[in-house]
Order: structure tokens, then C-alpha cells, then sequence
């Protein structure tokens, strides 16, 4: 299973699911909204995230571990109401804090 794989079965009701992942809601609506090609993620999705999911902490945390500390590293998928190149950014400022 690729990295992508992975992350877009998050998005994907399956009774393999681990934990948190029962309670996304995202997961009732399939993995359309939370993979997109053009960077432009549907307002609908970033309001589930930020404003209806309570196991949102643990879903970015999930995407950061899995997508590790690699700046140059694929990112795919919104995930904790954040998109790859804002967490690419959190990534940075993670590493930058460390090395303080
Ligand atoms: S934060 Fe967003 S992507 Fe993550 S589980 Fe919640 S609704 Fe799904």
C-alpha cells in the first residue's frame, strides 16, 4: 500500500480503520473532497475539519508522523483541516523550534 493509499483510506469507511478514525466524519462522505488535484480544497471539507470534527488533532498528527520531518517529502490529501503545503510550512516551523 503507497503512502497515498494510506492516507486516502482515512477519507474511506472501512471496518480496518484503527481508533480516531471511527469518529472522522469525513470518512461518511468518502475521500472526493479531501484529495484534490488543484490545490484548491472545497471550503465544505476545510469547515468539516475546523469546525465539525472533533478527532482533528489526531488526524494532522497522523499526517505529520506518517508523512515525517522530509521537507522534499510527497504530501497529498487535506488532513487536519490543513493542506500539504501548509503543513509542509508547520513542518518547517516544527524543525526550526527543534533546532532552537
Ligand atoms: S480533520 Fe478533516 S480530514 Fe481529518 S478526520 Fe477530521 S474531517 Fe477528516
Amino acid at each position: 500500500m503507497t503512502a497515498r493509499e494510506s492516507m486516502t483510506n482515512l477519507h474511506t469507511p472501512s471496518p480496518a480503520r484503527p481508533g480516531w478514525q471511527d469518529d472522522a466524519p469525513c470518512a461518511q462522505i468518502g475521500p472526493h473532497a479531501f484529495f484534490v488535484t488543484t490545490g484548491n480544497y472545497p471550503d465544505a471539507a476545510i469547515d468539516m475539519c475546523w469546525n465539525q470534527c472533533e478527532v482533528r488533532r489526531s488526524c494532522l498528527e497522523t499526517a505529520m508522523a506518517m508523512e515525517g520531518d522530509s521537507l522534499e517529502g510527497h504530501r497529498a490529501g487535506l488532513w487536519g483541516g490543513f493542506t500539504p503545503k501548509e503543513r509542509r510550512a508547520l513542518a518547517v516551523q516544527r524543525r526550526d523550534r527543534r533546532a532552537a
